[in-house]
């Protein structure tokens, strides 16, 4: 019978690790691999990240997003809706055909607001994950006016241009998240800001950005070598999210609803006001009374609002996202061959520490963390198949500890 053989160097099936076997001819792994160091040696770059052309057919619905969006994050409905839409609506804006009597669709940036650690970073990230697109967080409280010590707006884009590894055609479809917006609230308005430099000049100088313009970045985010060559960036088609926790606006929107957020008296019980959540009625005016300037309202046309986690929120994050933090402990356990399990109580405990420590979403993984350290060190080298994480075991792991040292995550 004829054996099969590498049409390039002629050794047969046993004589290599594998062969590949093609249309008319075979190739090993061998082979391969010189060909690839020949490509590198002539200057060959692999496309790691293949680019997907962007095109109408291609797109994700706003339902497709969403659906996505939620095997990742709990709760947070109307943000997940409006992220969506206004996802959606944006590559469709960018896909429209320029001509003369077409009307023009605004860009449809976004701001959520929402206290700290209720997901609003992780529902850009999903987007981005979920779109392929070049996606990168920027805080907003180091960005300084040009001039100033701290970075300057144009440092964002060299930062979305990195991680697009400098393919400024895929960086100018990409995704920016800013966040902590509020914290640049001009201080007038906002007695908490004490910081010197001017959070209006930030806003003024983020203003191009948001809305389009074509930007000088300098590659490695310096400007203090004049002699490097920028690259052009043009920001039109970036979607900008934008997020911040906006301390103390409920007691603005209250205001305006001319109710009051706390205590007894003038409730409008004809208008329904569900005083528990105020931030879901959160308008363009009362990011206007909390400090940030018309012309950035202007530019951030979507608004929408996080709500403050439940325990029933907190608890289904432990273990209902796609890589809830349990399901990883699994995971890591499953490695080394051993089924992990943790009792039910336990969960809630875990929830009820978060709760007590003031954590929020954000506890539950350095409370895991604790609870699981030793055993992460003793079970590889134990002969246990299984291993369940009992309510005593948890609590002794907890009560050991001091609740300073719980490190935020
Ligand atoms: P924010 O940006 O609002 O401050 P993050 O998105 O960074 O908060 O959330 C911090 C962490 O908490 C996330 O990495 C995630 O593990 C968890 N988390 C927060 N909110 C949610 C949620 N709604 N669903 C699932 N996980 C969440």
């Amino acid at each position: 019978m004829k054996q099969d053989k590498c049409s390039f160097c002629g050794r047969n099936e046993k004589e290599v690790n594998a062969l590949i076997h093609g249309i008319s001819a075979f190739i090993c792994d061998e082979c391969i691999e010189r060909g690839y160091e020949i490509l590198k040696s002539s200057g060959f770059q692999p496309q790691t990240n293949k680019k997907q052309k962007l095109v109408f057919g291609n797109i994700l619905k706003p339902k497709e997003i969403k659906s996505i969006l939620d095997q990742y994050v709990i709760g947070q409905e109307d943000a997940k809706k409006y992220l969506s839409v206004a996802v959606y609506n944006h590559y469709k804006r960018i896909l429209q055909p320029a001509s003369d009597n077409d009307i023009e669709i605004e860009k449809s940036n976004v701001i959520m607001v929402g206290e700290t650690g209720t997901g609003k970073t992780l529902l850009a990230q999903t987007i981005a994950k979920t779109l392929n697109v070049p996606f990168t967080i920027v805080d907003a409280t180091v960005l300084t006016e040009a001039g100033y010590v701290g970075e300057d707006v144009e440092s964002i884009l060299a930062r979305l241009l990195q991680v697009a590894n400098y393919d400024t055609e895929s960086a100018e479809l990409g995704i920016v998240f800013i966040d902590e917006l509020d914290k640049i609230a001009r201080k007038s308005d906002n007695p908490s800001i004490t910081r010197d430099v001017s959070g209006e000049g930030v806003q003024q100088a983020m203003l191009k950005l948001l809305e389009g313009t074509v930007v000088n970045v300098p590659p490695q985010g310096g400007r203090k070598h004049p002699e490097q060559k920028f690259i052009q960036v043009n920001t039109k088609n970036i979607l900008f999210i934008c997020g911040g926790a906006f301390d103390g606006i409920e007691k603005k929107i209250a205001n305006r609803l001319n109710t009051r957020a706390i205590g007894y008296g003038a409730i409008n019980d004809k208008n329904k006001i569900d005083k528990d959540n105020m931030m879901q009625y959160v308008s363009h005016v009362d990011l206007k009374s909390y400090g940030l300037i018309p012309e950035i309202i202007g530019r951030l046309p979507v608004l929408t609002y996080l709500q403050p986690l439940s325990r029933a929120a907190l608890r289904r994050i432990l273990t209902e996202p796609k890589n809830a933090i349990i399901k990883q402990y699994q995971k890591l356990f499953a490695i080394d061959k051993i089924k992990l399990e943790f009792e039910d109580d336990v969960l809630d405990y875990i929830v009820d520490k978060a709760i007590e420590f003031k954590l929020g979403a954000r506890g539950l993984r350095s409370i895991c963390e604790n609870i699981m350290t030793d055993a992460m060190f003793e079970a590889p080298t134990k002969q246990d198949k299984k291993l369940v994480i009992t309510l005593k075991y948890a609590e002794e792991k907890i009560n050991k500890l001091n609740a300073n040292k719980l490190h935020v995550a």
